[in-house]
């Protein structure tokens, strides 16, 4: 049996729409856009007309639009770019962020840079406690929109409000960078709204293919990561992956056009698991925030101590019981310290973290589904808690 997929969060199938739109575009263009014969010409008018498409969906221009290969490049141009600077300064990073972020803070301190790592209180970064670390040297600020453990939704126009008021006073910029790879497609998302200077995207999260992802740039002066190419504006040598780029639009347009439906249905399978869990409450304590705390959250995420169980046993054992769900983060499963760090970041206590585990779902899973899983979650935490109390 295909065991029910409750990790949308790590990545979500492709839709068939974005399948079709790859195998299309593939079969119709075989030229490398950079080429200039016949066959490179239309593969790179192919190209500007998809970019006009990401830009008018992203309400952005097509000038903004710089593709990659998903996210962790997005986030890596920006941040790689900071070591480049003749005279380093301040950056302040949510305490929250993903790996892809975070990993930049040893390199930057190493190149003299003071690097800020902002808590974010169970999952929300306190504007004021942003303003009080702004400064004078301060020359970026990076922080996600929605965290990927947690669901947290973070008031991006409150703190770029912060920030820019804080500018006014010393006359002098601050990049803003907001990682928005869990927002697309899971929450209402205004990319025009925000008023940053740069944002990260990855196609896969939003049913697109994996490995191809945007990253949009306001203007300004960033070094490229990679180089031996012009393409992408400079910014990101490399053939572009025009099936790919045509895939992620439709996936882009289509979870854009979708997004009261599909916020609707997450909130009715969130609110309905949650109260699942609640009744069992010695057994699991909510890590995301509560459907009825008032605070903003994405639904589709919900991560959950089991307590006093480990939870890459837990994870393992649903598995095997028929459910794809994951320990924190599935992008930091490598790392030492996996969701952990996440989780520590937001003040979550070393044991709440250890026995995380987070559910995550999507437009086509099922409230049946909701309810197996719910009831072998219960099972299972009772059967291992007794068998870990008995050791
Ligand atoms: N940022 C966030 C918030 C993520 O959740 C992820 C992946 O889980 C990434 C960045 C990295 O995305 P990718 O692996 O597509 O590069």
């Amino acid at each position: 049996m295909n065991p029910y997929y409750f990790d949308w969060a790590a990545t979500s199938p492709m839709s068939e729409r974005s399948i079709q739109a790859y195998t299309d575009t593939v079969r119709s263009y075989r030229g490398n856009p950079s080429a200039l014969h016949k066959e490179g010409v239309e593969a790179a008018k192919f190209l500007a007309q998809e970019r006009k498409k990401s830009a008018s969906l992203l309400k952005v221009s097509s000038k903004q639009i710089v593709y990659t290969s998903g996210a962790t490049e997005s986030n890596s141009i920006v941040l790689q770019s900071l070591l480049w600077r003749r005279s380093p300064g301040r950056i302040i990073i949510s305490a929250i962020e993903h790996d892809s972020i975070l990993q930049y803070r040893r390199l930057l301190e190493n190149k003299g840079f003071e690097v800020i790592l902002l808590k974010a209180p169970k999952g929300y970064v306190d504007p004021e406690a942003l303003a009080q670390v702004l400064d004078n040297k301060t020359q970026m600020v990076c922080i996600m929109q929605v965290n990927n453990v947690l669901g947290t939704v973070q008031d991006i126009p409150s703190i770029a409000k912060t920030i820019r008021a804080f500018e006014q006073t010393t006359g002098r910029s601050i990049h803003i960078h907001c990682d928005a790879v869990q927002a697309v497609g899971k929450i209402p998302f205004d990319l025009s709204s925000l008023d940053i200077d740069s944002a990260s995207f990855s196609a896969h999260k939003f049913q697109g293919p994996k490995g191809t992802g945007i990253l949009y740039l306001k203007s300004g002066n960033l070094e490229p990561l990679s180089r031996g190419g012009n393409q992408e504006n400079g910014y990101r040598a490399g053939t572009e992956n025009i099936g790919a780029i045509a895939a992620m639009n439709t996936a882009l347009a289509d979870s854009i056009a979708a997004i009261d439906t599909t916020y609707a249905h997450a909130l009715t399978l969130r609110t309905h698991l949650e109260s699942n869990l609640l009744k069992h409450g010695d057994r699991f304590s909510l890590l995301s925030p509560s459907t009825t705390c008032g605070l903003p959250f994405a639904p589709s995420i919900l991560s959950v101590a089991v307590k006093g169980i480990p939870s890459e046993v837990f994870t393992r054992v649903m598995y095997d019981r028929g459910f794809c769900i994951s320990s924190g983060s599935a992008c930091s499963n490598n790392a030492p310290k996996k969701g952990e760090g996440i989780l520590a970041g937001a003040s979550i206590t070393p044991e709440d973290a250890a026995s995380a585990i987070r559910i995550s779902f999507g437009p086509d899973t099922q409230i049946t589904q909701i309810d197996e899983l719910s009831a072998t979650l219960v099972r299972q935490a009772a059967l291992m808690g007794s068998l870990i109390r008995k050791r």
